[in-house]
């Protein structure tokens, strides 16, 4: 596995694989791997002749009250994953690498960055969508994949690529849970133990409201309230930023189950901010 720090050494060995007829899968990460990063590495290397991942603690996804500081690293173990699981190229720009002094150009999807996390982190999204957009452009990938849990992030990005014309296929893969049900993140080794055993009640509150909607409730109201009462019973460390039912593609609210509709929610556990989501109706 090469790794590259320089956008445009990064960009020069992918346009060398294009030229030898080689296809790419892009894989953006933060780092701090586990084994939902290595199931999107897993699911890339079946995807395209070359693999590369991305390792890029994007600052400009960060608001100023946020991790970015303390946001978990270990290039040694990461590096050595990336290896491990198949990557031709592990592209670990710094931030000065990706983002001139004078930098000026931001891509946004505003309609869908209104509700869910864009609420509570408004530049969050466009931080986003501006480093994946520089990200395909350096990398030129035919296919780019990305986490189901980050559910926001990959229907803002499916929109980019096709208000944008990217010529890139989008592919968003299950979120890996650990044995409770929490769902994998770089984000839960803040946690204290007393938050890690309250926090698989997030899933276990979704599962709920699958259940109640899967036998005929179309409220969303009473879906809500029913996984609030189970929070606050369940998860009394746990303060709720937010647990919305929206429409999976546009992230528009939704105040009943007409055709597909997904719930999800962030949840603060002390220094952890977890996200999930479940498909109430696909
Ligand atoms: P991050 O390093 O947290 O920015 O995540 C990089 C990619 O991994 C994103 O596309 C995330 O959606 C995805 N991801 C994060 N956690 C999980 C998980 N538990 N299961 C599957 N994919 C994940």
């Amino acid at each position: 596995m090469q790794i590259f720090t320089n956008p445009a050494e990064m960009a020069a060995q992918c346009r060398q694989w294009h030229r030898d007829g080689d296809d790419i899968a892009l894989v953006p990460t933060m780092g701090y791997y586990h084994a939902g990063h290595e199931s999107l590495m897993d699911w890339g290397r079946q995807q395209a002749k070359r693999l590369v991942v991305s390792l890029f603690v994007n600052p400009t996804q960060f608001g100023p009250a946020e991790d970015l500081a303390a946001y978990p690293r270990d290039f040694e173990r990461d590096s050595a994953i990336a290896a491990s699981h198949g990557a031709d190229a592990l592209f670990a720009p710094a931030p000065e690498d990706m983002y001139a002094p004078d930098h000026a150009t931001w891509v946004e999807a505003p309609a869908l960055a209104a509700g869910l996390c864009g609420k509570s982190r408004p530049i969050h999204f466009r931080g986003v969508c501006t480093v994946v957009l520089k990200l395909l452009a350096i990398t030129g990938a035919d296919v780019a994949v990305f986490g189901q849990k980050d559910w926001q992030q990959q229907a803002i990005i499916r929109r980019m690529v096709r208000d944008l014309n990217l010529p890139v296929r989008i592919d968003a893969r299950p979120t890996a849970r650990a044995e409770d049900g929490l769902a994998l993140s770089s984000r839960n080794v803040y946690m204290t133990e007393s938050e890690r055993a309250q926090a698989p009640h997030i899933r276990k509150g979704l599962l709920l409201a699958r259940d109640m909607a899967a036998a005929g409730e179309r409220d969303g109201e009473k879906l809500r309230q029913a996984v609030l009462a189970y929070w606050s019973g369940q998860m009394p460390l746990g303060k709720i930023d937010y647990l919305s039912m929206v429409h999976p593609e546009s992230i528009e609210p939704l105040a009943r189950i007409e055709d597909r509709a997904l719930l999800a929610c962030a949840v603060q556990l002390g220094k952890s901010r977890l996200i999930d989501n479940i498909l109430l109706a696909e």
